[in-house]
């Protein structure tokens, strides 16, 4: 599904990800962890395509195709997903009517018809139900005054409608509470599918407690350095980066 080789990744006078290369199967789920700075939200944005992220060398297939050829709004028609497209707060913009733009946007550029409010609705309701979230998030403004939390359920849900082939979510390192990790693990738990792949970003091992990943990857040093099972995420816990580091080039 995904898979990317080489990737070079340049920010200002600074080479972040340096050859990186993963390969990701649908159904699967990739946790990818790492050092505070290691690129990890790098490679998410990049991804994304986020403006002033590009890649120096390297290449992003995805399904087949050039994902770095694309734009943003073709990658996400594509069913490329990336949560922190989204956490932006926009005041006086109902939740419901921005997802509905969202999720039209992308049928149209698939050639689908469009949702009217109605079918959007019961599609939506639908998703709430799944994801137990309460029917208040769709009357809000999109992520005006959200907590933390609410935010990364908003994100979820968003997810859920939307139903990417491939979904992003960097947790960044922030001051996620334990009720938003819970929050965001149910989603991608709730979520999971043979034909739906999860990268899961995040700098610390607990979120894992809750998500099984298939495979999990250590990025500093501007690659994957490591990879292996749920286990590779305890260990890291136990001992830190420093211990891939260490392994990585040992210090004599
Ligand atoms: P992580 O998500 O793993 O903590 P980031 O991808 O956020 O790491 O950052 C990787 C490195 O890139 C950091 O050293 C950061 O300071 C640097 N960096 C991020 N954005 C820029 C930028 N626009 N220009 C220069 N350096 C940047
Ligand atoms: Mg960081
Ligand atoms: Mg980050």
């Amino acid at each position: 599904m995904l898979s990317i080789k080489n990737l070079q990744v340049r920010l200002g006078e600074k080479d972040i990800l340096k050859g990186l290369d993963l390969e990701v199967k649908p159904g699967e789920v990739h946790a990818i962890m790492g050092p505070n700075g290691a690129g990890k939200s790098t490679l998410g944005y990049l991804l994304a395509g986020r403006e002033g992220y590009e890649a120096q060398d390297g290449s992003v297939s995805f399904e087949g195709e050039d994902l770095l050829a694309l734009e943003p709004e073709e990658r996400a028609a594509k069913g490329v997903f990336l949560a922190f497209q989204y956490p932006v707060e926009i005041p006086g913009v109902n939740n419901t009517y921005f997802l509905r733009a969202a999720y039209n946007a992308q049928r149209k550029a698939r050639g689908e018809p469009e949702l009217d409010s109605m079918q959007f609705l019961k599609r939506v309701r639908e998703k709430l139900s799944v994801l137990h979230l309460k029917d208040e998030l769709l009357h809000r403004a999109v992520n005006e005054g959200f907590s933390g939390g609410e935010k990364k359920r908003n994100e979820i849900f968003q997810l859920a409608v939307l139903e990417p082939k491939l979904a992003i979510l960097d947790e960044t390192d922030s001051g996620l509470d334990i009720d938003a990790l819970k929050a965001v693990a149910d989603g991608v738990n709730a979520l999971r599918s043979p034909d739906r792949a999860f990268i899961v970003i995040t700098h610390y091992q607990r979120l894992l407690d809750y998500i099984k990943p298939d495979v999990v990857h250590v990025l500093a040093e501007g690659h994957i350095v490591e990879s292996g099972g749920p286990e590779l995420a305890l260990q890291l816990e136990e001992h830190g980066y420093a211990w891939v580091r260490d392994r990585v080039a040992p210090a004599d």
